[in-house]
């Protein structure tokens, strides 16, 4: 029997994208593989592992906790912070040995009282704001008071600098802005010390511009198989997810399906009932156009997506039954649902649909192509 519902990912196939990555990179070009929100809701151990032995040599989280949680693992490569350090969390992450990201004297500080607290010294990252507005120093002047805090404290080492791009996968406008960006970087990283490694791609840098690679890039949405823009990269998606028909009946013309009656039938069709809803992650905003795979075939979601239900017109599918399965992000015979094109139905992005699978959905790891076990 199905579950209710269930999202499926296949770390050998986040294996296969990052060896795909890699083998597009040149030999000096390093690969840090961003695992943040529980690896875009792939499951962040699993990934980190599968992007390790595809060639990750870094790792990237959102928080000291969710770096902590890697470290609990099992996973020993280096692991960067992405955001930038707060007094709650320093010292915990300078116990895990994490490499922490700094925009300000006092963040270093910071680093520097957790290092001499933990008895180890603390790896940190300078975050440069070239044009995003988030974090980061922005100008020559506070790089130097940032660079004077840091020969203030010994416990303290400088190991990279980075800048992240706000317009990437954009269209011309954006390629100008990109550019500007990494000119900036390039001018505020200047004069840093030789072993400071200096990375800027986020995954559509990464395809666009192999220009802007230097010593590192951050692979996140291609590792899972969205690239954002056009690539020759084979790329694959990793994660399925499917429900279950729960019931199937006829509906004469005339018929309302759902909350608000949005949709009626104008002739004799054959409706199935689908174990998904919004309480499940599937956007509401899907309604009226979203579509489901049932034996290979697409099925147009019809009326209000409901809590934990919908319903789907399968007046042209033969033979559908309870018990059924349903496939709502993946592929079937010729048919694929991808997690861009429920993006476009829900009026969002890939990254978003990814990370909105619900609690309430089973997951489950196919081990096919995985190496149990042994970890990074
Ligand atoms: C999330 C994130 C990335 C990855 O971006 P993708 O578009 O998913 O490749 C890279 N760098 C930083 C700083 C990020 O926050």
């Amino acid at each position: 029997m199905n579950p209710r519902n269930r999202r499926v990912v296949d770390p050998g196939k986040i294996e296969q994208n990052m060896r795909e990555i890699c083998s597009a990179l040149p030999e000096h070009v390093r690969a840090l593989a961003v695992v943040k929100a529980d690896g875009y809701g792939h499951g962040a151990l699993q990934t980190a592992r599968a992007a390790i032995h595809g060639g990750a040599s870094m790792l990237a989280v959102a928080s000291v906790d969710e770096g902590t949680a890697l470290r609990d693992g099992g996973i020993r490569i280096p692991i960067l912070v992405l955001g930038a350090v707060t007094g709650y969390d320093v010292k915990q992450g300078a116990e895990a040995g994490l490499i922490q990201t700094v925009c300000s004297p006092d963040m270093v500080r910071m680093c520097e009282s957790a290092a001499t607290e933990t008895g180890k010294q603390t790896e940190v990252h300078l975050k440069i704001d070239t044009g995003m507005g988030r974090i980061g120093i922005r100008t020559e002047k506070e790089k130097e008071q940032v660079m004077k805090t840091l020969r203030e404290c010994p416990h303290v080492k400088l190991g990279g600098a980075f800048t992240h791009f706000a317009d990437a996968d954009g269209g011309e406008d954006g390629e100008r802005y990109t550019e500007q960006q990494f000119r900036r970087f390039l001018e505020l990283t200047d004069g840093l010390p030789e072993d400071v490694i200096r990375h800027c791609c986020n995954s559509a840098a990464i395809h666009r511009h192999p220009e802007m690679h230097l010593d590192m890039v951050r692979a996140g949405i291609s590792l899972y198989g969205y690239p954002p823009v056009k690539t020759n990269m084979k790329l694959e998606p990793c994660m399925t997810w499917t429900a279950t028909v729960s019931y199937v009946k006829e509906l004469a013309p005339g018929s309302f399906v759902s909350y608000g009656r949005t949709w009626q039938a104008n002739r004799t069709i054959r409706a199935a009932t689908v174990t998904c809803g919004y309480g499940d992650g599937y956007h509401r905003s899907a309604s009226g156009k979203a579509c489901v795979l049932i034996h290979g075939k697409r099925a147009a979601v019809i009326g209000r997506i409901c809590m934990d239900q919908m319903v789907a017109d399968v007046t042209d599918i033969p033979d559908v039954k309870p018990g059924d399965e349903v496939i709502l992000i993946g592929r079937e015979g010729h048919e694929q649902i991808t997690a861009e094109d429920l993006a476009k139905w829900s009026g969002t992005i890939s990254y978003e649909i990814l990370l909105s699978v619900g609690s309430r959905v089973k997951k489950e790891i196919i081990h096919s192509a995985y190496r149990k076990g042994d970890e990074g």
